[in-house]
């Protein structure tokens, strides 16, 4: 028989809910400046804006470190996470698979919230 889930993914699989609720929240916009909190994270953690409202900084302040230690585990280093979160196609697809999480919850293959080629 084989082995369907390695340890690794039945522990991401127990934190589903909470994976499930921050990828809501990530993929919602913001009620004072209306824009995806997950693109305000991006854009403070690769510094191409200087200026945020208020409760983007507070969420991408509090974000940051998940955020990075999700890059890392993945082993993307700093200076690649800053390109990455940069390019809009990655942050575009970045927020179809948040977006996919919030509907589905995290799976094997991860569905997306659209088609990766249509985004
Ligand atoms: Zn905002």
């Amino acid at each position: 028989m084989a082995k369907i889930l390695d340890s690794n993914h039945s522990l991401t699989l127990s934190f589903n809910p909470l994976w499930k609720s921050l990828a809501r929240y990530l993929a919602s916009k913001c009620e004072k400046c209306g824009k995806e909190r997950l693109l305000s994270v991006f854009d403070f953690y690769s510094s191409s804006q200087r200026f945020f409202c208020e409760s983007c900084l507070l969420a991408s302040t509090a974000l940051m470190p998940l955020i990075r230690l999700i890059f890392f585990s993945l082993g993307v280093d700093n200076t690649t996470i800053k390109q990455l979160t940069k390019d809009s196609l990655i942050r575009k697809c970045m927020l179809s698979v948040v977006k996919g999480i919030t509907n589905f919850g995290i799976r094997y293959p991860q569905p997306t919230g659209a088609p990766i080629t249509i985004v």
